[in-house]
């Protein structure tokens, strides 16, 4: 009922625009021009007279649409956009944004009709055609146009949908390039670069003697911390393997070199073949690792979406893999690494992953968390995370973080205060409790509690784990 008097309505406000449009026409029709869409503008220009005459006026009418549109329009799916655009505004206001909205498209609709036809020139038609895009860049306009698509001319119809196709790419890759502009981020703003960085690796000096070393232009925006003790060094993490770390390294320091993964998903450890010094934790499941990721276990993270701004040039997106490689020793939680003046306790954290680590320099008051936490969205979604021991883990780095001063994740800010960890866990708990809902996002569930984001999926919060002797890159998804 309510749909049949938006018809008529719409019918009515494309007429109206039609005297509008027809102005123009009269302008620009010339000798020799399709006379036959003047007249065909003259019969429907008539019949708005009619309408305009007899029902415009009518006050009461427009508060009765105003009404019908709201409730019919409330029962379909919105988004928080539109539905609070419904909210705020009285049947009165929706019913005139409501013609509003279709005079407007039916304005185009007739100038792109005139510009097909030859009454228009190109370059007249051209700054019409952005505006249109403009138009339809608002969901509720998008919206309106969609519902109405039998209303339109076929070629104007064509013509929105490449647009609203175009606004949609348009849209996917600005997100990604929002995180570029947004870059460095505020935490890492405030640390000194490093004259070690190049165009893909930003390196912040941390703390003394320690260099996080960012990738900032892709979207995991991982970071691999260089631990400089009097002897020697520990590279926790050799990044995503896009591009070289090691000669980022050989730029900081000319001590021997250790590397320890905080975990042995992909994006941890791109460049391990680089070196032959490797510590690892005893497990099948890092043993898997070690064989590397073919290209088609990590291409989800390669794609051009994945970067904000162009990947690095002469890399080939369509080949990358993470080469093999071998742990020169095994190591286990709480033996000590000594780089001489500098001593790092290593802390087996599984949760995240079944081979996640922490490394403690309790001296200098810094944690190394790894994936375990840093300041963004956390992940507990792969099917080798286990639930069980990542809060045993959380809760034993909480006890830890009361000694120190900052944490260093493995991603995004690669320096933040402590005290983080005691919310992260206080979330986490109200997470397993069940009395929070996630949103569903492609096969996973996220959870914002109190600021705390987890990205996560239902057999994990089932206490499900898949066969973790297989290894995991950290992208393989449950099904
Ligand atoms: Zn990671």
């Amino acid at each position: 009922m309510s749909q049949s008097i938006i018809k008529s309505w719409i019918e009515l406000t494309g007429l109206a625009a039609v005297v509008g449009s027809l102005i123009f026409v009269g302008l620009e029709l010339k000798q020799g021009q399709d006379v036959a869409i003047a007249g065909q503008y003259q019969d429907r220009a008539s019949i708005v007279a009619d309408y305009y005459l007899s029902r415009l006026g009518s006050e009461h009418l427009i508060a009765h649409l105003g009404q019908d549109f709201t409730s019919s329009y409330e029962a379909n799916e919105l988004g928080p956009e539109q539905t609070n655009h419904f909210e705020s505004r009285g049947p009165d206001s929706l019913a005139t944004n409501f013609l509003h909205v279709n005079l407007v498209l039916v304005m185009f609709d007739n100038l792109h009709f005139q510009f097909q036809h030859g009454f228009l020139t190109e370059e007249a038609w051209i700054p019409f055609r952005a505006q249109l895009k403009g138009t339809l860049r608002n969901p509720l306009w998008a919206e309106l146009f969609r519902d109405n698509t039998a209303k339109w001319r076929e070629s104007f119809r064509n013509l929105c949908f490449g647009l609203l196709a175009e606004i949609e790419a348009e849209e996917g890759t600005a997100s990604l390039a929002g995180g570029c502009e947004g870059l460095p981020r505020k935490e890492n703003a405030a640390l000194s670069l490093s004259a070690a960085s190049d165009d893909w690796f930003q390196v912040y000096e941390t703390s003394e003697g320690v260099y996080s070393i960012v990738e900032p232009y892709q979207y995991e925006e991982s970071i691999s911390h260089l631990i400089v003790g009097d002897e020697r060094a520990i590279l926790f993490d050799t990044g995503i393997g896009l591009l070289p770390i090691r000669p980022v390294v050989e730029r900081i320091t000319d001590r021997p070199v250790t590397v320890l993964n905080s975990h042995t998903h992909f994006d941890h450890v791109g460049g391990n073949a680089e070196f032959t010094s490797i510590l690892a934790i005893d497990s099948d499941y890092t043993r898997a690792n070690m064989a590397g990721f073919d290209h088609r276990r990590i291409a989800a993270d390669f794609v051009p979406e994945a970067f904000c701004n162009p990947p690095p040039p002469g890399v080939d997106l369509d080949a990358i893999h993470t080469r093999p490689w071998k742990a020169s020793r095994y190591i286990k939680d709480g033996e000590i690494l000594d780089l001489g003046g500098r001593r790092l306790e290593i802390l087996h954290v599984p949760g995240h992953a079944p081979d996640a680590t922490a490394l403690l320099d309790s001296e200098n008051g810094l944690l190394f968390t790894g994936d375990t936490f840093y300041a963004a969205e956390l992940w507990l979604v792969v099917p080798e995370t286990n639930l069980d021991e990542y809060e045993q883990s959380i809760t034993r780095l909480v006890n830890i973080e009361k000694g120190v001063k900052y944490l260093l994740g493995a991603h995004a800010s690669a320096r933040v205060n402590s005290g983080r960890l005691a919310e992260v866990r206080d979330a986490f708990h109200k997470l397993r409790s069940g009395e929070y809902s996630g949103t569903e996002d492609d096969g996973r569930l996220v959870f914002i509690i109190d600021g705390i984001e987890f990205v996560t999926a239902q057999p994990v919060l089932d206490g499900k784990q898949g066969d973790i002797t297989k290894g995991g890159s950290g992208l393989e998804t449950w099904d």
